[in-house]
């Protein structure tokens, strides 16, 4: 498999070659040269696979320079029942990412496709540990070193340290927020005692530590002398891993390949919409792919309007679902140039456009109006919405649900469709997010046994201030 940039200004590379990297040299994003094709005969016989068996059906055309023997077991080392296994519900591990049916709503069935139940409790963990594995995998190959250097707000950053622990030839140097995350969230991150994972307490908020980051990024003698690479959500490696559970998740709502099925996913960065995107452009019988955004409602816009408005950091709201507080959806592009016709230029001009002037605007043309076949329907959700989701699923079902995952609810009940069963992606489990279930339910959120001594764990961290030159030095001192 070939992948192209988005941009179309840079040379056709190889899965291998583009997964430690970030953007293609033209500022665009990677995507394969065209996406291969399933049949419903070929779905059908991947019913009854193992999670782990499904993921190399569907990625070995997406990974073909890996052996098949060492990407088959790769993956059969990833997904497994032990790594996740912190779900709600024990009795359908084995599915790695188990439905879990709410019930019959307006002559369908809608249900939550778990995709929590890993290390750190969001379904970042579905990509981020197998990229773990990857990773180690092809630094191994190539003789070479990494240092990640990355800043979270929270889900990633932990993700990310979950997966790359313990991994020979990489290192994690990860900026967060001093006092900005969740107790819950620091606590996981900060307990971590592995010698290769270093976690930095920034003084300062979310956007310093990324531009510092990005800052370092283009840094590029500092970058290229000493090894310094990203796990942000462009990471082709990343989307793709996700397209996997599209797969699982339309095998276990259905009997037959000719059945549809409808999902709708919590987004803020448009990485997993855009894997959703990608199965259905594979051939998975998907009817609508649904957009849930919180009041950062840039995509929700665009999918009902057909204008961009990209917002300031400044506009970026501060919500009690705060993994989807983006305004800049970095993986958009990706579906940007599926719907201009793959075409390279056409998506380079839209994205200079929505530098200069902050957005772009089709609404009056055919391209708009084309957007349907895709089958993209979008809604918003605010706090309100969220509390009244997450007491209404509670007491309806006696199912307790994220702040994520109730946008994503309220969004799937405004788009169900009879006879269509809609899942809705659980994108983190409540715990993580506390304090919104506290004030939603009036009772504390449940927690999986393996966390509840997790805030009183030793933690190893180290304060540093938002200076790009004190970073600099520390990685310097603390390289692989
Ligand atoms: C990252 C995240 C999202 C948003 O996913 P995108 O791929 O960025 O669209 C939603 N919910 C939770 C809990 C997350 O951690």
């Amino acid at each position: 498999m070939r992948y192209q940039s988005t941009r179309g200004n840079s040379p056709q590379q190889s899965f291998l070659e583009i997964l430690l990297g970030g953007l293609a040299p033209d500022g665009g994003l990677y995507l394969p040269a065209q996406y291969p094709k399933v049949t419903a005969a070929q779905l059908d016989a991947w019913r009854g696979l193992s999670y782990a068996d499904l993921a190399y059906e569907v990625l070995s055309v997406y990974c073909d320079d890996i052996p098949q023997a060492e990407l088959r077991s790769i993956l059969r080392k990833t997904y497994t029942e032990q790594v996740y296994c912190n779900g709600r519900s024990q009795d359908n591990a084995k599915d790695i990412t188990p439905i879990h049916w709410l019930g019959e709503e307006h002559g369908t069935r809608i249900g939550l496709l778990s995709l929590s139940n890993g290390p750190t409790l969001a379904f970042k963990d579905m990509a981020m540990q197998l990229l773990g594995n990857l990773f180690e995998y092809a630094l191994k190959k190539k003789g070479q070193h990494l240092n990640i250097l990355g800043a979270t707000s929270g889900d990633t950053g932990s993700a990310a340290e979950y997966a790359m622990r313990g991994k020979d030839g990489v290192k994690v140097f990860m900026l967060s927020p001093r006092g900005k995350m969740s107790a819950f969230q620091s606590a996981q991150m900060y307990s971590l005692q592995d010698p290769n994972i270093f976690n930095l307490a920034v003084a300062g908020v979310f956007d310093d530590c990324q531009d510092i980051v990005k800052a370092v990024s283009n840094d590029h003698a500092f970058k290229a002398k000493n090894q310094i690479g990203t796990v942000n959500s462009i990471n082709w490696g990343r989307v793709v891993a996700q397209v996997v559970y599209y797969f699982q998740g339309y095998l276990l709502a259905t009997k037959s390949s000719n059945e549809k099925v409808s999902f709708t996913v919590p987004s803020g960065n448009f990485g997993n919409v855009c894997a959703g995107h990608i199965a259905r452009m594979m051939g998975l019988p998907i009817a609508h792919l649904v957009v849930a955004t919180n009041e950062n409602d840039v995509l929700d816009e665009f999918f009902r309007t057909g204008v961009y408005r990209a917002r300031k950091s400044a506009e970026t709201l501060h919500t009690s679902s705060p993994s989807m507080d983006i305004s800049k959806a970095s993986n958009f592009e990706r579906f940007v140039f599926d719907f201009m016709g793959q075409d390279g230029k056409a998506t380079a001009g839209i994205f200079k456009q929505v530098d200069e002037t902050g957005g772009f605007d089709i609404s009056k043309e055919a391209v708009f109006k084309e957007l349907g076949q895709y089958g993209f329907q979008s809604g918003r959700s605010t706090h309100q919405n969220r509390l009244d989701t997450i007491r209404n699923i509670d007491q309806q079902y006696g199912v307790m649900i994220d702040t994520h995952t109730a946008d994503g609810v309220k969004v799937a009940r405004e788009h169900l469709q009879a006879g269509i069963p809609m899942l809705v992606l659980e994108t983190a489990l409540p715990v993580k997010f506390e304090e919104t279930i506290q004030e939603a339910l009036g009772r504390p959120a449940e927690c999986p046994p393996a966390f509840k001594d997790i805030k009183s764990q030793p933690q190893r961290v180290e304060n540093i201030d938002a200076d790009i030159n004190q970073i600099k030095a520390f990685i310097t001192t603390h390289l692989s």
